[in-house]
């Protein structure tokens, strides 16, 4: 919260007898930061993120300074309290923020850490400008959308600007042109082009090219008219990416080019790709980066020796696509089956890994809630590895803990992640340590061995979304075990965390002298990060989710491993390399080695 004197203090062209208020922060220059506006028209569900990412991709690699921010439309104030199934995974940032799934398309494209100030909801502008009201901070007059709210959005983006220190900072737009709940940012957009003046901005719309079988032909009217109503908002688009199925035609380039004002050779086609790691070599290919740093004036800053090198990292990982010698697949259990956006980052990390050991990952879909102990082997016995994904509530777990059982009697690779960590242990309990009757207590509240408990120190804390242990932490890792060994033999290692419950440490030492190792554990108190069972080709459980902090030239360890081991099982006359092995030479790739998994 602000008061009316540190506000004061933060910026000026503050005053109550003027039309004029956009609230700068104290320090700010202009000229010094570029701004590029992603925005969407026809439809939503465009890839703004996507496109987004792999244009800021394009100019980091040439020296420059990127950071991005995802506007959203919505009232939440973070995505904490929202269903994947209707909006996507949640991703987590290392600070512990919710986010939107499209922070996870940057941090992989950019391999950089995000934080809150890389992502703004309507909810949180409200609020803060409702605070700032409240403080009397807006001295006496009456508070508007223009230019308030207008003014709270450009001060939030002007903030990234300076404590990031970008040359470029890439403002994604959710939702599409046209909606009521976004248009204040649009609008904010607007005045910031003419507050930063000429060649500070650069507009891009994203537009949709439909292509109906019935005709066999492109049709771009909808485009047209989306562009149309960009204008109308008093913007004009710089560059237009026009997405369709295949490659947009000239002639309905020609057509968007004369309708939106834009030169012919600022109309990209961006059609679909078997990858999205494919998309900044075909933007780059057109000369879409060049054109951007020729409308923002900045082509003297730019280092082309680093854009070579970092252009000849990233295709040594693109070109394998497609070139996979290796097939395996991997089941994933979980109740959002139905919608992949609710896995991308489990998709991704598996992508990674499969890529770097020349491995398709084909995945199989296990809907758990009709599988037990006696069917299991139907629905599992096709697979070469399995991952248990994190989740909530009870539905399918019996399944789940089925599915746990079988890959560790059967030495079917497992990695579980958050509750196929807790699902882990269940199973163990139950079937090893002769506990019947382990539960978790979110799956039984009355369970009498709850295995599985909410966290003590979270206990006190009540609400929804208030009482998540979140974001990144430290792990110690045992040595001599196989997660120490994966990670490079380091002491600990980052990871980051969405959960309540947790391994109650009464029941650690049954567990330990049954077989379990826990190879990871938090520093300060008895929580139970990773665990591992000796003599198995590879049964890791994480209590983190560690798809959040896999990237396309760094794959994860633990997806490293898990393919590797499944690749194994599927070669059984092949001498492939062990999962250790394996993530010493994919993660070689990296000069910095395992130091550079923390960041
Ligand atoms: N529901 C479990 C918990 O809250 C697991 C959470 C998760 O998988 N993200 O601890």
């Amino acid at each position: 919260m602000t008061d009316s004197k540190e506000l004061l203090a933060q910026v000026r062209d503050v005053s109550t007898d003027s039309e004029y208020f956009s609230p700068i922060p104290k320090g700010y220059r202009k000229g010094k930061t570029k701004y590029v506006i992603v925005m969407g028209t026809v439809m939503s569900g465009l890839g703004k993120g996507i496109f987004s990412s792999c244009l800021a991709k394009l100019l980091q690699d040439k020296g420059l300074k990127v950071s991005p921010v995802k506007f959203e439309g919505y009232l939440n104030v973070d995505s904490g309290t929202l269903n994947p199934f209707r909006h996507g995974e949640v991703f987590v940032l290392d600070d512990g923020m919710e986010c939107d799934m499209d922070l996870g398309t940057y941090e992989r494209m950019l391999d950089q850490n995000l934080t809150r100030a890389n992502f703004c909801t309507s909810g949180q502008i409200y609020s803060s400008v409702l605070n700032k009201e409240r403080h009397g901070d807006y001295l006496g007059r009456d508070v508007q959308m223009i230019p308030h709210v207008t003014g709270e959005v450009k001060l939030k983006l002007r903030r990234l600007a300076m404590d990031s220190d970008a040359d470029v900072v890439f403002v994604e737009i959710g939702g599409t042109v046209g909606d009521l709940e976004n248009a204040f940012y649009i609008e904010a957009m607007r005045e910031l082009a003419y507050e930063e003046g000429p060649h500070s901005c650069c507009f891009v719309a994203l537009t949709y090219i439909l292509e109906p079988k019935t005709l066999g032909e492109q049709k771009s009217k909808a485009a047209q008219l989306g562009i149309k109503q960009i204008l109308q908002l008093g913007i004009q688009p710089d560059i237009l990416a026009c997405r369709c199925e295949n490659p947009v035609s000239e002639q309905a380039r020609q057509k968007i080019s004369v309708f939106g004002n834009v030169p012919f050779e600022r109309v990209f086609s961006m059609h679909d790709s078997a990858s999205i790691y494919s998309i900044p070599s075909m933007l780059r290919d057109c000369g879409l980066d060049f054109e951007v740093l020729k409308l923002l004036h900045i082509e003297d800053r730019i280092n082309l020796r680093n854009e070579r090198r970092e252009w000849a990292r990233w295709c040594d990982f693109t070109d394998k696509i497609g070139k996979e010698t290796h097939a395996v697949t991997i089941g994933v259990t979980g109740k959002y089956t139905s919608v992949r956006d609710s896995y991308a980052s489990i998709l991704n990390a598996l992508e990674h890994s499969g890529v770097q050991l020349l491995c398709k990952v084909k995945i199989k879909w296990i809907e758990t809630t009709d599988i037990t102990d006696a069917n299991a082997a139907e629905h599992l016995r096709d697979v070469d590895g399995i991952i248990v994904p994190g989740g909530f509530g009870t539905r399918g777990t019996e399944g789940k803990i089925a599915c746990v059982r079988y890959a560790r009697e059967n030495n079917l690779p497992y990695l579980g992640l958050c509750l196929g960590f807790q699902m882990a242990v269940i199973e163990f309990a139950r079937h090893v340590c002769g506990l019947t009757k382990a539960n978790s207590t979110e799956i039984e509240p009355s369970s009498p061995e709850p295995v599985i408990d909410i966290l003590p120190e979270q206990k006190k804390i009540e609400g929804l979304g208030g009482n998540m242990r979140l974001g990144g932490r430290d792990v110690e890792l045992k040595p001599d075990t196989l997660a120490w060994r994966i990670f490079g033999r380091a002491e600990t290692v980052r990871m980051r965390f969405r959960h309540r419950y947790e391994v109650d440490p009464r029941y650690i030492e049954t567990l330990e002298k049954h077989g379990i190792v826990f190879s990871g554990k938090a520093p300060d108190h008895p929580i139970m990060q990773i665990l591992e069972l000796p003599g198995h080709p590879f049964f890791v459980g994480t209590q983190s989710h560690p798809c959040l902090s896999s990237r396309p030239l760094r794959p994860h360890p633990m997806f490293v491993g898990l393919i590797a081991a499944a690749r194994q099982r599927h070669y059984p006359k092949e001498r492939l390399a062990d999962p250790e092995t394996a993530v010493r030479k994919v993660c070689e790739l990296d000069e910095q080695g395992q130091e550079t998994l923390q960041r």
